[in-house]
């Protein structure tokens, strides 16, 4: 089971905007781009929405009947451990393992010498073809990143056996992720971490780092874009390296994370794999859910009532809805509006503070934010907002797709 060159994670918090995700990817495909979709959906989803992964696949399995999609399409146990894998075995055929938590939880010390010996013959110079400067590889640099990384490592060997032991022969694709945390990892650990995974013959074939700068939800870049450019160039390289010497998967290839709305980096990201012919997989299913608040808003003022009640609700409950997301939210309080202003906005107003159009002069991140992280109030409403999406399917849909394809496919692909 191979994973296409490119691929595009969608999924939605409701399972509802399945055929207008796609019908984005079809657009694509009849401008010459083929994308396989990938419909993700965390561990972390599932429990704030209360669904179960079955959802997620009868979601993709209609919307891609319906449409009459005839390529290949996946179904994403994102972000899962040992300890949550197992409601996703039968129903997901990628399973992303998060070994996040793991990281600089350091492994035994007889392992981490063991390490260290085994890679003693890479200390040294090391060059990587295509990096201008070799990296130099010291004992105390194989020291920290066995500190760092072999834990997560051999934690990412013991899921993956453990899916594959349960999955019992049916195939799958496997990614590792280790981007919800603080520190970016360097493209030099990046190729260690590689030589680490290999060595626990996982077939990986995408790869989440933490990338240097903010990859805040459902908002742009923050960082420096000319570090970014350097650092992603590196990475795809290191993988090319690693690919040829470690015996991964020969379309092993970075995924992003929080990749949705990250405006500034697609040109940067675009130009990279197309001069080095790589693919790229990207996840995007939070951006849905602001097009369903913003098509909610545009239906009529039954719609756009729900949402205010929404935000009022999410604005009152900030600090908890924003905790399982606090490695990539960033809210500053004092530029939320507070709820009796949004109150008494007309529905134009709150489009344009809402929708990701970054000049816009009444666009305001933190709210996006916020309403970002606020899908629980919408969850705990349970059918009357399963109704309302039912209701204005239409304006929703509209602009599920128009977020799809123009903001995020034609400026990463650039067609
Ligand atoms: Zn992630």
């Amino acid at each position: 089971m191979r994973l296409g060159k490119y691929s595009f994670g969608i999924g939605d918090r409701f399972n509802h905007q399945g055929k207008a995700q796609l019908k984005a990817l079809m657009m694509a495909r009849d401008a010459g781009l083929e994308i396989i979709p990938v419909w993700n959906k965390s561990n972390r989803e599932h429990q704030i929405v209360k669904s179960t992964p079955d959802l997620t696949r009868q979601e993709a399995d209609e919307a891609t009947m319906v449409m009459n999609w005839d390529l290949p399409y996946f179904v994403d146990a994102d972000h899962i451990n040992l300890f949550n894998v197992d409601k996703f075995i039968e129903h997901c055929d990628f399973f992303t393992i998060d070994v996040a938590e793991y990281i600089s939880k350091p492994a035994v010390d007889e392992d981490v010498e063991e390490y260290i010996e085994n890679n003693r013959k890479y200390t040294g110079k090391l060059h990587v073809t295509g990096i201008d400067d070799d990296f130099t590889i010291t004992e105390d640099f194989l020291a920290e990143i066995g500190f760092k990384f072999l834990n997560a490592a051999q934690e990412a060997g013991k899921i993956y056996r453990y899916i594959n032991k349960r999955r019992s022969g049916k195939d799958f694709i496997t990614e590792i992720s280790m981007d919800e945390v603080d520190n970016p990892q360097t493209p030099a650990e990046l190729l260690f971490i590689l030589g680490m995974l290999a060595n626990e013959k996982i077939p990986l074939q995408t790869i989440a780092p933490k990338f240097t700068g903010r990859f805040n939800k459902g908002i742009d870049y923050s960082g420096d874009p000319a570090q970014f450019r350097q650092e992603f160039e590196q990475d795809l390289l290191v993988i090319d390296h690693a690919v040829n010497s470690l015996g991964l998967p020969d379309n092993l290839k970075l995924s992003i994370h929080s990749g949705s709305d990250k405006f500034t980096i697609y040109p940067i990201i675009g130009d990279l794999i197309a001069q080095y012919d790589k693919g790229i997989h990207l996840k995007t299913a939070g951006t849905t859910w602001l097009e369903e608040i913003i098509g909610l808003a545009e239906a009529d003022e039954e719609g756009f009532n729900l949402v205010k009640e929404i935000y009022r609700d999410a604005y009152s409950r900030k600090d908890e809805l924003c905790k399982p997301y606090s490695a990539v939210i960033r809210i500053e309080e004092s530029s939320l509006p507070s709820p009796d202003t949004v109150h008494h906005w007309d529905s134009n107003k709150f489009i344009n503070t809402l929708r990701h159009v970054p000049d816009h002069p009444d666009y305001n991140p933190n709210l996006r934010q916020l309403i970002h992280v606020g899908y629980k109030v919408a969850a705990e409403m349970d059918e009357r907002y399963v109704k309302a999406l039912k209701k204005y399917a239409e304006v929703i849909g509209k602009n599920v797709t128009e977020n799809i394809y123009e903001r995020h496919l034609q400026r990463l692909f650039k067609f």
